[in-house]
């Protein structure tokens, strides 16, 4: 949907694509002085509630790249409580700190994302904080080589279509409200938070408001229990594909379900690395993957992972963890492979106001892919002026 032209071939109705993909270039390095861990908490626009709580304010950490000849920017894609991964705000900031950054200092690759990225790979876990160092790097390097991170990925499309993601509702209308509002502002398809008791209900009311032309989408955030007949229920709501509704280490359990429904089955949490995947795919348990280039640990894992699923004909799409525009515009660059088979997580109503970084809003629902240097976004410096910066030199 997002890209791939004319070259494809249908799975499950989701449109897969089948052409080369290049291999990635390698970059000039850059002279890396300092690392910095910036944090800045920002208001959210619309609050977001999902089976985990409510948020209505994020802390985004940043992890900034002073260099001779270009700076980098990257926001560490984490949620504020380890209740989507292990890996959160405070437990990120402390590795990045007291593990990767120091590592990263001493270790004299910190000028190559490549090489650097796979040293730091001796820490284990802590996948976005390890993309975020790597990313930082690279936004540098691709900077300083008037590149952008999009062209540097192979991506095809120069503006991908904008999905949304509503968030758990009481009430089945204020649910239709927030389905009409993200429609009006140019949403593509939508993507619903579901809970045990709020998910068929919800799902059905929302398919027959918006007609069968609207892609839609649930996410469960592993909620649900194998036996729970709601689950059943939910093949009548005609999803595009159903996300993580069992815990994710229950891969097992995700097979049966996918077994037992026409709805595919979609994994998020668990796919942690291109390995995950594989063994995920393997088992039956994953039909389509939700892609988060921080949650494998880096943007060229992302690469290698889009790849694999273009090889297998594995539906794949790009997920989103509330990030500001610094990170949609990361996000994006992935988005825009010639892979993706669904639309991205890229809510067009945005979701900070003020955003550290505009993107170029939706077109005929839309978000245009940044072509400038590096991911094309950079933090607003006013918005900076607050933020709490802890800075690691390199001798
Ligand atoms: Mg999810």
């Amino acid at each position: 949907m997002a890209a791939g032209g004319d070259v494809g071939h249908e799975v499950r109705g989701y449109r897969c694509h089948d052409g080369p993909v290049p291999a990635l270039d390698p970059l000039p390095a850059v002279r890396v002085r300092a690392f910095e861990v910036v944090t800045v908490t920002l208001p959210l626009k619309m609050p977001m509630t999902t089976a985990a709580g409510r948020h209505d304010h994020r802390d985004v950490l940043l992890v900034h790249v002073e260099a001779d000849e270009a700076e980098g920017w990257a926001e560490c894609a984490v949620e504020p409580d380890p209740t989507y991964s292990p890996e959160f705000a405070a437990a990120a900031r402390l590795v990045l700190l007291d593990h990767l950054l120091p590592r990263a200092a001493a270790g004299g690759a910190a000028g190559d994302a490549a090489t650097l990225g796979d040293a730091l790979r001796v820490v284990r876990g802590h996948e976005a904080a390890r993309a975020a160092v790597e990313l930082a790097v690279l936004d540098a390097q691709l900077r300083a080589a008037h590149r952008s991170l999009a062209d540097w990925l192979g991506a095809t499309a120069t503006a991908v279509p904008a999905g949304a993601a509503l968030g758990l509702h009481d009430a089945v209308d204020d649910l239709l409200a927030e389905a009409d509002d993200a429609l009006r502002a140019g949403a593509a398809r939508l993507r619903v938070k579901v809970a045990p008791g709020r998910a068929a209900g919800p799902l059905q009311a929302l398919r027959a408001h918006v007609g069968d032309g609207v892609p839609l989408q649930a996410d469960a955030n592993g909620s649900f229990s194998l036996d729970d007949p709601e689950l059943r229920a939910l093949d009548d709501a005609g999803l595009a594909c159903l996300e993580q509704p069992l815990d994710p280490t229950d891969l097992l359990g995700h097979a049966r379900l996918a077994d037992a429904l026409a709805t595919p089955i979609c994994l998020d949490e668990p796919l942690t690395s291109l390995g995950a995947v594989e063994a995920a795919v393997a088992l039956g348990a994953c039909e389509v993957v939700c892609l988060k280039p921080a949650r494998v640990g880096g943007w060229r894992q992302a690469r290698a992972v889009h790849d694999r699923c273009v090889q297998l004909g594995v539906p794949v799409w790009v997920g989103g963890m509330l990030e500001t525009g610094v990170g949609r515009a990361a996000n994006l660059a992935v988005a825009a492979l010639p892979g993706m088979a669904l639309a991205p997580d890229l809510d067009p109503r945005g979701r900070y106001d003020p955003d550290l970084a505009e993107l170029r809003v939706p077109v005929d629902g839309a978000v245009a892919v940044p072509d400038g240097p590096g991911t094309g976004a950079t933090p607003d410096a006013g918005l900076l002026a607050a933020a709490e910066v802890v800075r690691v030199l390199v001798p």
